[in-house]
């Protein structure tokens, strides 16, 4: 019987212990034909799971190192950064440490961007004028999903030569994503939040466009150069020695959540997750973020009482709760509902938050 999940924090989040078991197999070599099998089978899935027939990959890094090689990589000069929280406000930090020029434009947190401002924003430079725009799919610090559909194709008509960027780090595998009807050119997602892995890799997607943008800029590393992951993935192969382990859970993942789950039930658990949550806290607390743009994977709120008394109560019970986040760390604290959480886990860590929050 499996201890239920009682671990709720918007990443790292709950891992199965089936896949903590994956990552305990022996070693192979990473130029074996067994990792390319291995790995031939991650990226059949990776693309089932960005929707695309593009290039797909794994890094062994976090997700803030790829969205460093997507700008390293993809921005010669100018970039626009979209922002609406401590997520999106990382791609700006970046952007000024490489040296780039970088405008931002602001909606406010718990807001999501608006895909009229940013056509008015774009509307007023010349087509060439950004080399990339980024686009925070779910805004984790807030709980706020962007509309990348819109945004993005607001940024092909108004901005064509501009690269689209996308964080996909907390929806990838709990909110739907379609990487070639969105025309998107790099999407990155850790992970260790909807993905459900331990942290340590990054999947990739990355258009052609992208790759040719990429092979124009002479300087771009050697570890972060995606252009040589593209061309070793096509032969499902890697530029240097991968954290294997994750790979073998990884590919059990996947076949999980595209296999045994289904992509379709995936998403439609997430948005169980977001109603149950929303309808259960509204006694004792707000959501933080706009309801139009609540996310299905986390949830920030503001409660009446103490956030830490609250979270501090529910440590005692063997939950743990996320915290608040920058601005908003003082006043509001975070669920995660995201991942391989079952709906009967989310509702006995409910159960015991009610009753916390009548104490
Ligand atoms: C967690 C998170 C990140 C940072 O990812 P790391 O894997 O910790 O580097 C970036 N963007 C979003 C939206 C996140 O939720």
């Amino acid at each position: 019987m499996t201890e239920p999940a009682n671990f709720f924090v918007p990443g790292p989040t709950w891992v199965r212990p089936e896949i903590l078991q994956e990552l305990a197999r022996p070693m192979i070599g990473h130029r074996s034909p067994e990792f390319r099998d291995l790995f031939h089978a991650i990226n059949m899935h990776l693309k089932t799971l960005f929707a695309t027939r593009q290039s797909t990959f794994v890094v062994t890094s976090s997700g803030t190192g790829v969205m460093q090689a997507a700008l390293e990589n993809c921005v010669a000069r100018r970039v626009l950064v979209t922002t609406c929280g401590a997520f999106s406000e990382r791609w700006y930090a970046i952007a000024e440490s490489l040296g780039l020029e970088v405008d931002r434009l602001d909606a406010g947190w718990g807001r999501a961007v608006d895909p009229d401002d940013l056509a008015d924003h774009l509307a007023r430079h010349s087509r060439a004028h950004y080399d990339a725009v980024t686009i925070t799919h779910n805004e984790t610090s807030t709980g706020v999903t962007n509309d990348v559909a819109a945004l993005a194709a607001v940024v092909r008509e108004e901005a064509p030569d501009a690269l689209v960027l996308v964080d996909a780090v907390s929806s990838l595998g709990g909110i739907p994503m379609a990487f070639d009807d969105w025309r998107l050119d790099v999407c990155l997602a850790s992970a260790q939040k909807a993905i459900a892995l331990p942290p340590g890799i990054t999947v990739v997607a990355m258009s052609d466009a992208a790759i040719e943008r990429a092979k124009k800029h002479p300087y771009r590393g050697t570890y972060f150069d995606l252009v040589t992951y593209k061309q070793k993935a096509d032969d499902d192969g890697v530029p240097s020695t991968p954290s294997i382990p994750h790979f073998y859970a990884l590919a059990a993942q996947l076949d999980h959540i595209i296999n045994v789950e289904g992509l379709e039930a995936r998403y439609e658990r997430h948005r169980r997750m977001r109603e149950i949550t929303h309808a259960r806290t509204g006694r004792y607390a707000k959501l933080a973020a706009d309801p139009a743009h609540a996310s299905a994977t986390v949830s920030a709120l503001t409660p009446s009482m103490a956030p830490d008394a609250i979270r501090k109560a529910m440590k005692q019970r063997g939950y743990t709760l996320g915290g608040g986040y920058g601005e908003w760390k003082d006043t509001t604290f975070r669920i995660g509902h995201m991942g391989d959480i079952p709906i009967a886990d989310l509702e006995a860590m409910l159960d015991a938050l009610d009753e916390v929050t009548r104490a």
